[in-house]
């Protein structure tokens, strides 16, 4: 294949677009991970990685995907048999509930609209219902990913403590870390499950677990099989800064710099540049007369915007249209979204004008595909953009 003259538009919800700076280091040269460098590079990452969680406790970093780090939060801190109650946000809220029955978890699962985010008063009241302290742990996903959806997890938290119950708090962040406010001891979570490929702008292949105090003396009882996982092999190593296995040598040094350009910016300024790129989105949304999947102003996403497409338009002919004419991908309706919406990244790397290129693609790949639109939404993005440039930029 002839390499491309230009970037792919990469407008999906993550994985997201890396910064060459972030490419170039994880194309230096792989050193030795057992060598006092990776020691002397590791213990300053596994540092710095603490802040973007908002703790002063472990953060466990896997070579695998968002799905691996799920796996190890459960298998850390759960017993076979035991029972844990999920909040159906959407498609990865019920992925994280399908692999907690195969790993023999009892779920209660709190059914959701795919279209709003977790109503903290139903999670109290099923935990003041349960008087005999069954349930071990609420899970819960901070930024669903297949809505554009994100929920209150202070409220989560509060609503587990005014229940007066022990259950661990654990949350998934894949979606939501480095580009949302999030603050994993702050707000009382047990364990922070995140991954590389998203706001941290890194390519796919790390997982992260940020684990609590509590979670750490339940990793102590917990009885469900675990080896690759086990947190305790591997903090032992980190306190070194090694790892008990090979790790993603490569990744580690792409994050090193992720974190190094995250933090140079600012975390304010980070996070202030994607809710404003969320804004900016939603206002061409409305502009084109089209529906945001997330029906509460409080719980849109500022990492991606979920867009209802009409009945009779079949939404993946919308984005393959996109992708023929423009050479943009962006994502698609997931489980029983498929076919009718399509959402759009704007997490990550990204700038006033390739968010603005972006738009412009969707609206004449609306028009292609002959949704009756109207032309008014890269106009309101523009107008948004113009009059909330940020006064240093
Ligand atoms: N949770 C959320 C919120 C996600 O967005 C994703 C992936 O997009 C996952 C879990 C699964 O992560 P992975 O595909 O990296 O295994």
């Amino acid at each position: 294949m002839n390499a491309p003259i230009r970037n792919h538009f990469l407008q999906i919800p993550g994985p997201t677009n890396s910064p060459h700076a972030v490419l170039q280091a994880s194309a230096r040269p792989t050193i030795d991970h057992r060598g006092s460098e990776f020691a002397e590079e590791t213990m300053g990452l596994l540092a710095d990685l603490k802040r973007i969680f908002g703790t002063t406790q472990p953060v466990v970093v896997y070579p695998c995907s968002g799905t691996g780090a799920w796996e190890a939060a459960l298998v850390n801190v759960l017993s076979p048999g035991d029972h844990i109650l999920a909040y159906e946000t959407g498609h990865f809220s019920s992925l994280w509930r399908e692999l907690a029955e195969r790993l023999g978890l009892v779920v209660d699962y709190v059914p959701g609209d795919w279209r709003s985010g977790v109503d903290a008063e139903r999670i109290f009241e099923r935990l003041s219902r349960d008087r005999t302290q069954k349930v071990k742990a609420v899970t819960v996903v901070h930024n669903e990913t297949s809505t554009g959806v994100t929920s209150d997890i202070p409220a989560v938290r509060s609503a587990i403590d005014a229940a007066g119950h022990s259950a661990l708090l654990l949350v998934d962040t894949i979606s939501s870390l480095g580009s949302i406010p999030y603050e994993h001891e702050g707000w009382k979570v047990d364990v922070t499950i995140a991954a590389s490929q998203k706001g941290l702008m890194v390519p796919p292949g790390l997982g992260f677990n940020a684990v609590s105090a509590k979670a750490l003396e339940a990793s102590q009882h917990a009885r469900l099989p675990r080896a690759y996982w086990s947190w305790r092999a591997i903090l032992a190593a980190n306190e070194d800064g090694f790892f008990p296995y090979t790790p993603a040598t490569n990744l580690l040094m792409a994050l090193r710099t992720a974190l190094n350009l995250l933090e140079g910016e600012g975390m304010a300024a980070v996070y202030a540049r994607h809710a404003r790129y969320a804004a900016a989105t939603r206002a061409a949304v409305e502009g084109w007369g089209l529906e945001v999947v997330c029906r509460n102003p409080k719980e849109y996403s500022h990492t991606l915007t979920g867009v209802v497409t009409p009945e009779q338009f079949h939404a993946d002919l919308v984005r393959q249209r996109i992708l023929q004419s423009f050479d943009m991908s962006l994502g698609a309706g997931l489980g029983r979204h498929a076919g009718k919406i399509f959402r759009i990244g704007h997490v990550g790397a990204m700038t006033d004008l390739t968010l603005a290129g972006a738009l412009c693609g969707i609206e004449m790949g609306l028009g292609l595909s002959s949704v009756p639109i109207k032309r008014a939404g890269v106009t309101a993005a523009l107008n948004y953009l113009e009059a909330t440039l940020p006064v240093d930029i």
